[in-house]
């Protein structure tokens, strides 16, 4: 029997190349199915479906579940060696056990399951193809309405038995993120679906559930359906990248070899920005490249990525496991790698062969800044001609995320001083380097009923660098200022024409839409900006007011 894991979905996609390099393997008797070895409860046969050659397929998100681990530990115990897992959709989980179970009965029930969540699909296709904004499902005494919302008007889309209805919305929530449990007729549930439930079309990102029990205990259910936005461009440009910096992303996502680096501190963005860039990379390349992910947890959500989990070996530490994984990943050919995090010096080597051998990596580093990250590498024993290599590394990118000003209760700058929020001389040095009126400049508020805390979101700033072949020789011969100099020098000049964060930075805050204080305890500070940037010190006025038409 041989499997395909990435089932119908991403054939209908045109992947081509998706097959993950396991999935060929001959995979034997099925263990977990009824009477097996180790037999998994059928609600739980959506997350896993496990073989006897150790070949086991878990549920995408499902990995670290409660249900999944005792299932591992149960196979563990049992000395059932599982010790390739890959994750899939639970509908390729479902279908493995109709294909290979036995007992009919649990056939049947399985069938059931198959059947709704493709009745599931079609109804959320069907909506989706109207632009809804909302689907409800309503059951009454005897039937189940659906109905769509579309341009604010409620619409009858189709109906059901009042059956079939609880069975649909049991259905939504088996598959729904950071939701085990199907729905209790008592009480209020959230989740979300995400394109690996497999139940979205395309164009539709996530369909967020909220389900009351409503009046009489009559299960409602509302989908709220979140689309793509219309350029890919513009899902990385939300996050708040400057025009100039989205460029530079979308040269770095069309190469197909190299060395990709992210570098921020915890919780700056950096895994969001690297889903969003591997998703527009998915879309633009039509689906036929592989993408396989090595990372614990599991964060990204990319369409169909593969993701390599960690498996527990005996006498072996996390991070042997890890380096396994990455051994195995790296020697199955796929066209992009994204290890989570290159943390130690087996990690990078292991990573710097792989660009070197014409594939193209993505990880996240430790560094303070994009030029920051060679030194890094550098620290993680990577030899200075190989970082010289200008087919190697090929892209750095450092961010940080800072706070949003919330409109209703910022505070300008000349009522801050008086505030003693802010010093007069901190005032007058961002009045001249914007060239805006303290007007228009502002801090944080204490926070209103709109916002709470004075901001309403948080923003990247960032900076990116396409190395060339001249700023690597200066980095490799220990000349790191000459270096940065060649990057911070205009094109004119022969140099990258690079940008700063701080003057990201600096553009947000001439925009009226950060606070400078936090700018100076989150970014850096603004005395030495012009010293070290007076090339973009001399830019600043200009490129707020370039900023500003675009906004
Ligand atoms: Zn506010």
């Amino acid at each position: 029997m041989r499997l395909n894991l990435d089932g119908d979905r991403a054939r209908s996609r045109g992947a081509k190349t998706n097959l993950h390099p396991f999935a060929e393997h001959d995979a034997g008797t099925l263990i977990s199915g009824p009477g097996g070895e180790l037999e998994v409860p059928v609600a739980d046969r959506r997350l896993i479906a496990a073989f006897q050659n150790g070949f086991a397929a878990v549920a995408k998100g499902s990995r670290w579940s409660p249900q999944v681990k005792a299932i591992l530990d149960r196979a563990f115990r049992a000395e059932l060696d599982l010790h390739r897992i890959i994750e899939t959709d639970s509908e390729t989980i479902l279908a493995i056990y109709e294909q290979f179970a036995d007992a009919s009965s649990s056939r049947q029930e399985l069938r059931g399951e198959i059947e709704r969540q493709r009745d599931l699909r079609r109804i959320i296709a069907q909506a989706a193809a109207e632009n809804a904004s909302d689907i409800h499902f309503k059951t009454f005494p005897g039937y189940c309405e659906v109905r769509m919302r579309v341009h604010g008007r409620l619409r009858p889309l189709t109906h059901r038995s009042a059956e079939d209805g609880i069975a649909l919305i049991n259905a939504a929530f088996a598959v729904a993120s950071d939701q085990g449990s199907a729905a209790s007729p008592t009480a209020f549930m959230k989740g979300a679906l995400s394109r690996s439930s497999g139940l979205l079309p395309s164009g539709v990102d996530l369909a967020r559930l909220q389900y009351s029990p409503a009046s009489g205990h009559r299960p409602f259910l509302v989908m709220r359906l979140k689309y793509s936005t219309a350029s890919l461009e513009t899902e990385l440009g939300e996050l708040g990248y400057r025009p100039r910096q989205l460029q530079d992303l979308a040269l770095m996502r069309r190469r197909t070899s190299g060395l990709y680096l992210l570098a921020g501190k915890v919780s700056s963005g950096k895994t969001t920005t690297l889903q969003r860039l591997l998703n527009a990379m998915v879309e633009e390349k039509s689906h036929e490249i592989s993408i396989m992910a090595i990372e614990e947890p599991v964060e990204l959500d990319v369409a169909g990525a593969v993701h390599v989990a960690i498996v527990a070996r005996s006498g072996m530490t996390r991070e042997q496991e890890f380096v396994e994984a990455v051994k195995a990943t790296l020697r199955s050919d796929p066209n992009v790698v994204v290890i989570g995090e290159l943390r130690d010096r087996e990690l990078a080597s292991h990573a710097i062969e792989f660009a070197m051998t014409g594939h193209a990596l993505w990880s996240t580093v430790h560094a303070g800044s994009a030029l920051g990250i060679l030194d890094r590498l550098n620290d993680l024993g990577i030899e200075g001609w190989k970082l010289a290599d200008p087919t190697i590394v090929k892209g750095l990118v450092y961010q940080r995320l800072v706070g949003l000003l919330c409109g209703r209760c910022k505070i300008p700058f000349l009522q801050a001083v008086k505030n003693n929020q802010l010093s007069h001389e901190l005032m007058e040095k961002v009045t001249r380097l914007t060239g805006k009126s303290p007007a228009s400049l502002f801090v944080r508020g204490g926070g209103c009923e709109h916002c709470r805390s004075g901001f309403t979101g948080r923003t990247v700033v960032a900076e990116t660098v396409l190395p060339d072949p001249r700023l690597l020789d200066l980095y490799a011969r220990g000349d790191r200022m000459a270096a940065r100099q060649h990057w911070l020098a205009a094109r004119s000049e022969q140099g990258l024409g690079g940008s700063p964060v701080l003057h990201h930075a600096l553009i947000n805050v001439g925009l009226g839409f950060c606070d400078i204080n936090e700018i100076e305890e989150e970014v850096d500070l603004v005395s030495t900006y012009e010293r070290d940037f007076p090339i973009q010190a001399h830019a600043l006025p200009q490129d707020i007011i370039s900023a500003e038409a675009m906004t």
